[in-house]
């Protein structure tokens, strides 16, 4: 059997389903399997997955793929895992199982951990910024464990005698994959630990300052490896029996690799439930004067780590969401396209979806949602309008962020995930960033950017050339409107971003 006769599968573990998605040599799906697991809200702003649902979720949907793609798993020359990022499990050694369900990136339990390390420095939110290259903020893991050990009985008794691992979703899908309990690999790599805040950005290790300010046990944390190389192979007691599992990548880096952004300079947006933009900045890390993240894009074995600025926006797609669900606007997220079509402007409004505070480039816990500018003359259709609107300047927001950090000017933008099919929001879009917007054929660039790390690393593909030359556009929109009117709208923007900002009070943050 020639290397070509064979596929490589990426399990794609995301915040809402699984997915297994098995790709062949041209970098198409062959086929996909997908399961949804149950989310957990135990109170407001908690956000909690089961990790054993997740694991049984993978096991199912491995092998729907395989079977749907009618192989066997020695068809397999590898196999990559990409995740949702931040989300954080912690599990005990010997009996395999949490210690509690996985807390999730959009929880925001632990605004009070976060603000009591603030305070503790004249830095403030940015005290740790320069040695892992992101704001203290809910978002990241390292927080998330230090309320499990602080609030779930005899976790931290146990953390400190060794028996607790925690880890970021793919090393405990890496683990259960690799024998569990009978020795699975306890291993991350560098792109889901650049998002912990307990890892240094330059030197690619834990670093004892942050994981003493956060009381962190270091026998908890998993080896640091790069995101494509060989890990090991699926064992007995796991799945995907003696399959080489060689890449690893948290989502949004993933689909960064998949969209080919290899060059300096290179950014892709993603538009989904949030937005994610990230802007490949080369083999130096660039710490952000502009609310960005500094964050690593990917390592490929043992060649230098490639750098990444980001700008993650929490609120896009789900505003189209909920202009379905909580105003019975519409019935389909499409039919808001139709809707916002029907009139030529926004009509003077715009809607800050401030939901729960405001990320890039803002950090504005304190922000909550407004829609301003509405006069008599306002309808429905303008609503919807600056609905799409709003996602476009927040992403043309990061975007200057970006210019202003790394100096490079952007020549096009790549973009992906749900609302690209919006083709109003996507010439918008390109109106506001001034460059071409440009959708790759392949849509599902997370699932295809963690089969391209396991890939190369096995040599199915030869480098990063596979990838650039697999890639192949569907469409682009280009820049039409006149800078003036790009501008005024711009600048109304900013405004009504500065109307939501100290919404909530400082006690009342939790
Ligand atoms: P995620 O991976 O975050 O779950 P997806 O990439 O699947 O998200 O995109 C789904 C999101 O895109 C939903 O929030 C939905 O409201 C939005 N969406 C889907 N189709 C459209 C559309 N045609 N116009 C605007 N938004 C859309």
């Amino acid at each position: 059997m020639s290397a070509h006769d064979k596929y490589v599968l990426a399990i794609d573990e995301g915040t809402t389903s699984t997915r297994a998605i098995i790709f062949d040599h041209g970098g198409q799906i062959v086929a996909v399997g997908q399961q949804e697991f149950t989310q957990y809200f135990p109170r407001a702003g908690w956000v909690e997955h089961d990790p054993v649902e997740v694991w049984d979720a993978i096991r199912a949907v491995v092998g729907q793929a395989l079977s749907k793609a009618s192989i066997n798993r020695h068809q397999l020359a590898a196999v990559g895992i990409t995740n949702q990022r931040e989300t954080a499990v912690v599990w005990d050694r010997e009996t395999g199982k949490p210690v509690y369900n996985a807390i999730v990136w959009q929880d925001t339990r632990t605004q009070k951990i976060c603000d009591d390390l603030a305070a503790g420095d004249e830095r403030g939110t940015d005290r740790f910024k320069d040695i892992c290259g992101l704001p203290l903020a809910t978002y990241f893991s390292g927080p998330k464990v230090r309320w499990i050990l602080d609030n779930v009985e005899g976790a931290r008794e146990k953390a400190e005698a060794g028996r607790l691992a925690m880890g970021t979703m793919d090393t405990w899908v890496l683990w259960n994959l690799t024998g569990g309990t009978e020795g699975g690999l306890f291993i991350t790599d560098v792109t889901n630990a650049s998002r912990t805040m307990l890892m240094n950005i330059a030197s690619m290790e834990w670093d004892d300052q942050l994981i003493g300010a956060m009381g962190i046990p270091k026998s908890m944390l998993p080896e640091i490896r790069s995101s494509s190389e060989f890990y090991g192979v699926g064992r007995p007691t796991g799945l995907l029996v003696d399959t080489p599992i060689t890449g690893i990548l948290g989502d949004q880096q993933a689909a960064t690799f998949g969209q080919a952004c290899f060059e300096k300079g290179m950014a892709k947006n993603t538009y989904g439930t949030g937005c994610f933009m990230l802007q490949n900045t080369g083999i130096d890390p660039i710490i952000s004067k502009n609310g960005l993240l500094t964050t690593v894009c990917y390592k490929i074995g043992d060649q230098p780590t490639v750098y990444a600025l980001e700008g993650s926006i929490a609120v896009a797609g789900s505003l189209v969401q909920w202009l379905r669900d909580n105003l019975k606007l519409f019935s389909s997220a499409p039919e808001v396209e139709e809707l916002a079509a029907s009139v030529k402007d926004n009509g003077g409004a715009y809607f800050v979806p401030a939901f729960s505070g405001l990320f890039a480039p803002y950090w504005r816990p304190d922000a909550r949602g407004a829609l301003v500018g509405l006069t008599r003359y306002v309808n429905r259709g303008h609503i919807a309008r600056a609905v799409l609107e709003s996602t476009a300047y927040q992403a043309r927001e990061v975007l200057d962020a970006m210019k202003a950090d790394s100096g490079v000017e952007l020549t096009q933008l790549k973009v992906d995930g749900g609302m690209t099919s919006n083709e109003l929001l996507m010439q918008f879009q390109a109106d506001q960033v001034g460059v071409p917007v440009v959708r790759p054929k392949v849509a599902e660039t997370t699932a295809l950017g963690a089969a391209y790390a396991a890939g190369i690393a096995v040599g199915y593909w030869s480098s990063e050339q596979d990838v650039v030359d697999n890639w192949a556009e569907d469409k682009s929109w280009r820049p039409v409107m006149a800078d003036s009117e790009r501008d005024r709208l711009f600048r109304n923007w900013k405004k009504a971003v500065t109307k939501t900002f100290d919404w909530v009070d400082d006690d009342v943050v939790e």
